[in-house]
């Protein structure tokens, strides 16, 4: 297993996510095929497992409470965060946490989720003079935050605190530029914030591409899955620190410890294939819609198609995380939809609307 030095420990450059476990029927962790997986990636040299508050509704910090305490506490990182949707008594979540993981220090303890929209909430709201106090008593080892802000928001985040240890952000070849990965990163960066990744394959999006861009890959390096590609991308990337993989099988903690192994990060010609061929990617897993709403006038129902067009590709490249809501805003939507096919006739585009309609309404039940 690669390592990188951090501070005055070396931590592994693939780390555990525990958002992703596999359970049972009941939705429960599966605790015999869960602990299978940590017990892999441990006995391999991964030594930093990260979770939240929330994940798995809960039972995420849990279950790491009832099956790391079997290995040495020094030998590996607990990473955990806390979440303001979670409720303000951070102080009160805090030690439910230490009690939930079964410690009396936590590795890395990280602010959870920054936007946008709560970044000030968090900044006023004490809970970081807390957690570094936490930290001056020894009970978080590492003060760190998690981020899907602008790079506007970062900024003003990092000056929020002089002695932030480390930053978590959404980083993978495909967000470098759709979600400017590329400027947080350079951001935390600058002001020498070592950087966790979390969606390295976004979620899963970037395990799998279509046969074409897949076939691509392949032939360059036959012998390489296609998740690794974006792990070894994130390699290249020096200021990343730990990569974090939300792993739900063994055959994926497999995969990866043997990438996190043998595998080197991609030369600048393999690089510049992956960033061609995830344009590709984008390109055909979307509807080219150009809003020129042609299709807009004969629509019986008023529906705003271009609107959706825009959410069908969101849903596409980004995943369903907020797409009901999205669809909903509109008064008139997919849902509306009676596939008469009256707007197809007139996209120049060539885009069987009606049968992205019809995806759409699905999701809206
Ligand atoms: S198929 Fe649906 S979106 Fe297209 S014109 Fe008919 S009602 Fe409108
Ligand atoms: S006609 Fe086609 S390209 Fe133009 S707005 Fe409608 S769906 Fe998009």
């Amino acid at each position: 297993m690669k390592t990188k030095a951090f501070q005055d420990t070396a931590l592994s450059c693939l780390g555990m996510g525990n958002m992703r476990l596999p359970v049972g029927e009941d939705g429960k962790i599966d605790y015999a095929k869960a602990g299978e997986i940590i017990d892999y990636v441990y006995r391999h040299g991964v030594n930093y497992f990260d979770t939240a508050w929330p994940y798995h509704s809960g039972e995420s910090e849990t279950f790491l409470g009832d099956i790391m305490p079997k290995y040495p506490r020094e030998s590996y990182h607990l990473a955990t965060k806390y979440v303001s949707f979670a409720g303000p008594d951070y102080k009160g979540i805090f030690e439910a946490q230490l009690k939930k993981l079964k410690t009396d220090y936590i590795d890395f303890y990280l602010i959870h989720a920054v936007f946008d929209n709560n970044a000030d909430d968090y900044i006023n709201s004490g809970c970081i003079e807390y957690f570094k106090e936490q930290k001056r008593l020894g009970r978080i080892r590492h003060f760190g935050f998690s981020s899907h802000a602008s790079v506007a928001t970062l900024e003003k985040f990092i000056k929020a605190n002089d002695e932030w240890d480390f930053a978590q952000i959404q980083l993978n070849y495909m967000d470098w530029t759709l979600q400017d990965a590329k400027g947080q990163y350079e951001m935390l960066t600058q002001h020498r914030i070592p950087v966790m990744v979390m969606e390295p394959v976004r979620g899963g999006r970037l395990a799998k591409l279509t046969p074409e861009t897949e076939a691509e890959l392949k032939a360059v390096h036959p012998d390489w899955s296609i998740p690794s590609w974006a792990f070894r991308w994130l390699m290249r990337l020096p200021n990343v620190q730990v990569i974090l993989s939300g792993m739900t099988t063994l055959e994926q903690a497999v995969n990866n410890v043997e990438t996190f192994t043998n595998g080197e990060a991609l030369s600048d010609a393999d690089a510049e294939l992956l960033l061609q061929v995830c344009e590709k990617y984008q390109k055909q897993i979307s509807v080219p819609c150009t809003a020129c709403r042609y299709c807009c006038d004969g629509c019986p129902e008023g529906i705003d198609i271009p609107a959706m067009m825009e959410i069908y590709n969101s849903l596409k490249v980004s995943g369903i995380w907020g797409i009901k809501e999205q669809i909903l805003s509109h008064e008139k939507n997919a849902a509306n939809c009676i596939g008469c096919g009256a707007c197809a006739t007139h996209c120049p585009q060539s885009i069987q609307i009606p049968d992205v309609m019809s995806e759409l309404a699905a999701i809206v039940g």
